[in-house]
């Protein structure tokens, strides 16, 4: 079986059966939905993609540029983008296009920093931090998969993650499971 970059296998496209899968997340508070694994990695992106909404920037308005589960190598690059294991999204891609840096102001770039380095416990990373080529549409899962569900069991009753959880029948499921 082959694995994208974080180690997380890739996934084929399937939704239903047999795990690991693809769920199609509905994001509370926007229009917007995103196909991402199932389980506590999808979870947390899409906990994060609702605080984004939020804090940083509307994601649902203009065209659709939200991204999530894509089988493709990282561009440029031979190895599997953690696209392909549905533990990876981009955001406001349009606005953040790969190879820019500096699309955010420095207060959201602080905001984020603090968010995925802090809040989300290291489970995130986002793209702006990669030394090189920064991808600051970007964001993915950056632990394993025992640091992801203990974080995302965490955050099941929280505000968000009731919302989450009432969009993405069955979700709570696979992530106790
Ligand atoms: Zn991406």
């Amino acid at each position: 079986m082959s694995t994208s970059q974080n180690g997380y296998p890739a996934l084929d496209g399937r939704v239903t059966g047999p795990l690991p899968r693809l769920r199609v997340w509905r994001i509370p508070g926007t229009g917007r939905h995103l196909a991402l694994r199932d389980g506590s990695t999808g979870f947390l992106l899409v906990h994060l993609a609702m605080w984004f909404d939020r804090k940083v920037e509307d994601i649902d308005a203009g065209v659709w540029d939200e991204w999530g589960y894509a089988f493709r190598p990282v561009r440029g690059y031979v190895a599997l983008s953690n696209h392909a294991s549905g533990t990876a999204m981009d955001l406001n891609a349009t606005q953040h296009p790969l190879g820019r840096a500096d699309t955010f102001s420095p207060a959201e770039e602080k905001l984020i920093l603090s968010r995925v380095n802090g809040f989300y416990a290291g489970c995130i990373r986002w793209g702006g931090e990669y030394r090189g080529r920064p991808d600051e549409m970007h964001f993915e899962i950056d632990r394993g998969i025992g640091a992801c569900e203990r974080k995302a069991r965490a955050l099941l009753d929280s505000p968000r993650g009731r919302k989450i959880l009432a969009a993405n029948p069955g979700a709570r499921k696979v992530i106790e499971s």
